[in-house]
């Protein structure tokens, strides 16, 4: 896999652990669900891969613990969609609990508490090229979002300013083309940060 996993454009300062073919390992700064979320929403645009949730762990032992299988693994949609390749790659993502006796043991618990695993090696291609086209965003919405990156804005700024812009309807609100989902947020973002690039 070996993955750039340098998100601090997205606000996250990855520690890496390991990177190799087969297993990613990294610790982060996300302190909740909803950042361990978002961390994954991330490392998904970025390596144009999706995974599905397969078991939250509901325990003690951790503040948050989910696991995910890539969606081409998901026996699920075996037989029922296209999707399924038998691939077996896996993510793992805990959020410790920082207490007097976790910092004892991991000091680095208080900064970057979420450790991420993903294991194994995807056996079907990444889908970059259809992921836009996927999520069914119109490009007048995808210039927009352009437009507010040309601006400077990130990712969450991004999507809490079109919201307040355009003072959605409920049903607005719910439509995804006119308010896409962070994910296709942060697939418009990796597509903007390319064509930068390349100019
Ligand atoms: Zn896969």
């Amino acid at each position: 896999m070996s993955s750039n996993l340098n998100f601090t454009e997205e606000g996250f300062s990855n520690i890496v652990i390991r990177n190799e073919k087969n297993i990613v390992q990294l610790r982060t700064n996300a302190f909740d669900d909803d950042e361990a979320l978002r961390w994954k929403e991330v490392f998904t645009a970025r390596n144009s891969t999706t995974y599905n949730a397969a078991r939250l762990y509901h325990g003690v032992r951790y503040r948050f613990h989910e696991k995910f299988i890539c969606l081409h693994g998901d026996n699920r949609h075996k037989g029922v969609k296209k999707t399924y390749t038998g691939c077996s790659v896996k993510m793992d993502i805990k959020i410790k609990l920082i207490t007097k006796n976790t910092i004892r043991i991991d000091k680095d618990v208080r900064t970057h508490p979420c450790i991420i695993t993903i294991e194994g090696t995807h056996n079907h291609p990444a889908e970059a090229a259809s992921a836009l086209q996927e999520l069914r965003i119109p490009t007048a919405t995808t210039d927009t979002f352009f437009k507010y990156f040309d601006l400077g804005m990130t990712v969450p700024q991004a999507i809490r300013f079109h919201q307040e812009k355009l003072n959605f309807n409920l049903s607005d609100l719910a439509n995804a083309a006119v308010n896409p989902k962070s994910r296709s947020v942060y697939y418009m973002r990796e597509k903007w940060l390319k064509t930068i690039m390349e100019h």
